[in-house]
């Protein structure tokens, strides 16, 4: 693994408001993308989750909230990309319909995939599934060695995302031009206030590609570093370990203006599983909704009926901004700049 760099967190003091160190609003600009939260249910519960999903979790899409977002998707053409993820969003209700919908308007769909659901019973058909309609998969893959990997998602999910991998690139994964499969690097959970910056995304995908062609004959796209961003299981482990200032400290301390231009939730609307709209996936699980420039929530419901998905002027902050805006950045898409 590439060498972090290691620096010590500052003093324990107030955290400058999110809003404040940009000194203006954070401002929504048109809408390019729809990413769909599908539900809860994973059937893996990976330690550093913001979702906090498991096998036990059972909230997912209802019919009547899929089929308006069918017809959000059918409405409106200026929805470049549907980015499904959840849970693991192959085993929850709406997955199927909402691809085939955007794929027929020939919209760009994201599958956020943990690879291991492949071999969960009624899930064989998915690699199938996805290289005939052509999605593109971001998979999970936290490290490129079993040990990191194991420790962060359980026992075996290393040997199995391998096993995938390799199943995904017979299919033309990661080799057709038309089959694309970017993988995603969390970097560990810090377990002591030396924390460190997600490593330069460049040299860690050169460092994956490496070895798990050498050792699996495995190919893959584009590699994207995801800093752990303070929610979910990660805010309930920082806080166990009363880290969770010091952490976001350490994130504020390195706070990069040029990054906020190319911040994912600039262009994008998140919908939870209710329908709900928010600016992003993690104000989705802080239970922060979007508001309109009249200061109301969102639906899909509401932006159907309004017949425009730019209704947001201003994109609702807090703390654990800092993790999108700390160093090279980061996003769904991976490192900002
Ligand atoms: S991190 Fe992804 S794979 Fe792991 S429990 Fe959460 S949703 Fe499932
Ligand atoms: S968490 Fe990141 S993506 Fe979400 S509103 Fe904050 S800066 Fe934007």
């Amino acid at each position: 693994m590439s060498s972090q760099k290691v620096i010590n967190a500052p003093l324990d003091s107030a955290i400058t408001p999110f809003r404040k160190k940009l000194n203006s609003t954070l401002t929504k600009k048109p809408i390019t993308v729809l990413q769909i939260n599908l539900g809860k249910r994973c059937n893996l519960s990976c330690r550093h989750c913001h979702v906090e999903a498991s096998p036990k979790r059972t909230e997912e899409l209802s019919p009547e909230v899929c089929h308006q977002l069918i017809e959000l998707i059918h409405r409106f053409p200026q929805i470049q990309i549907v980015d499904l993820t959840g849970g693991a969003p192959e085993m929850l209700y709406g997955f199927e319909p909402i691809v085939e919908a955007a794929r027929v308007k020939g919209k760009q769909v994201i599958v956020r995939s943990n690879l291991t659901i492949y071999y969960e019973k009624g899930f064989g058909h998915i690699p199938e599934y996805c290289a005939r309609h052509q999605l593109r998969i971001v998979a999970s893959l936290p490290c490129y060695l079993a040990d990191n990997v194991d420790k962060m998602r359980g026992i075996g999910v290393y040997n199995a995302s391998i096993h995938a991998l390799q199943w995904l690139n017979r299919l033309g994964y990661g080799r057709d031009p038309n089959l694309v499969l970017d993988l995603v690097y969390n970097p560990q959970i810090p377990s002591s206030d030396n924390f460190a910056l997600t490593p330069n995304q460049e040299i860690l995908e050169r460092d994956y590609k490496e070895f798990l062609y050498k050792h699996f004959d495995i190919s893959f796209n584009n590699l994207f570093a995801i800093t752990n961003l303070p929610l979910g299981r990660t805010k309930f482990h920082l806080k166990h370990k009363k880290l969770y200032k010091p952490y976001l400290h350490f994130l504020e301390s390195h706070f990069n203006s040029s990054t906020v231009e190319h911040l994912m939730c600039r262009n994008e609307l998140s919908i939870d599983y209710l329908g709900n709209v928010y600016d992003c996936d993690f104000n989705q699980m802080a239970n922060l909704p979007a508001k309109t420039r009249n200061g109301e929530t969102l639906t899909v419901a509401k932006l159907l009926e309004a017949g425009t998905l730019d209704l947001i002027d201003e994109i609702r902050t807090a703390p654990y901004c800092y993790g999108c805006t700390a160093g090279c950045g980061s996003s769904c898409g991976g490192s900002l700049v």
